[in-house]
């Protein structure tokens, strides 16, 4: 059997793995506070044994978003950190570069267990800062500069604004959240960050989580998303 290289492993010697156990370190790196709730907030709420860091790349100085930023990894049981890249509404596009190093500036430095970010395709139609998380993250874990272990990308689409976002049925794993967790996940959306019954936000809250996994099982799949992505 021969043996592709994928990110410099051997894909026979590293089959697709479970999620990791106790005390994994784990990065989770989004473009905004609330993306980590609602993308991955299920995940997160069910393992309260992993040791989670969530970076966020914007809204540092915003007044309104970053305290509620803070009060929901509380109930995620997170740490993080925020940083203050531009997110204005003309959505100015950013050089991997600078976005890279906020990942690097923001992210305790360490090995983890696992690591998870944006589509580079986004989750929906369309915010341009979701595609550039998703590029450096993955450019970061390539090239060895994040060190990771695995890295899981959020697996959603709208059918291009057609419907909410949902999870991709084909993604690498997919997780559909018992009604507790997604209680408590939709709980963060309208409690902490204070979206209103009825907003876009509220409406979406995934009641199945979706993730590809790069690097391993999936890679297939998620170089096409890759190179489906927007330029
Ligand atoms: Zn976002």
């Amino acid at each position: 059997m021969s043996s592709a290289s994928v990110n410099g492993r051997d894909v026979e010697q590293c089959p697709p793995e479970p999620l990791p156990g106790r005390g994994a370190a784990v990065a989770v790196v989004v473009a905004h506070p609330d993306d980590e709730s609602l993308w991955a907030g299920g995940l997160l709420l069910s393992h309260p044994e992993w040791r989670v860091f969530v970076a966020a790349l914007c809204r540092r100085s915003d007044p309104d978003r970053a305290p509620k930023f803070y009060l929901a990894l509380k109930r995620l049981g997170a740490d993080g950190a925020m940083g203050d890249l531009d997110d204005g509404p003309q959505q100015r596009p950013l050089s991997e570069v600078e976005v890279a190093s906020q990942v690097l500036a923001l992210l305790p430095a360490g090995v983890y267990d696992l690591v998870m970010t944006h589509s580079p395709r986004g989750e929906y139609t369309r915010h341009r800062r979701h595609e550039e998380t998703a590029r450096a993250v993955l450019r970061l874990w390539r090239e060895g500069t994040l060190h990771a272990k695995a890295l899981l990308a959020f697996a959603y689409e709208d059918g291009g604004g057609a419907y909410l976002p949902r999870a991709e049925d084909r993604a690498s794993l997919t997780l559909p959240l018992p009604d507790p967790v997604w209680a408590e996940k939709r709980r963060i959306i309208t409690d902490i960050y204070g979206f209103q019954e009825g907003s876009w936000e509220v409406r979406t809250v995934p009641r199945r989580e979706a993730f590809w996994r790069a690097g391993v099982s999936g890679e297939k799949e998620f170089q096409a998303r890759e190179a489906a992505a927007h330029p």
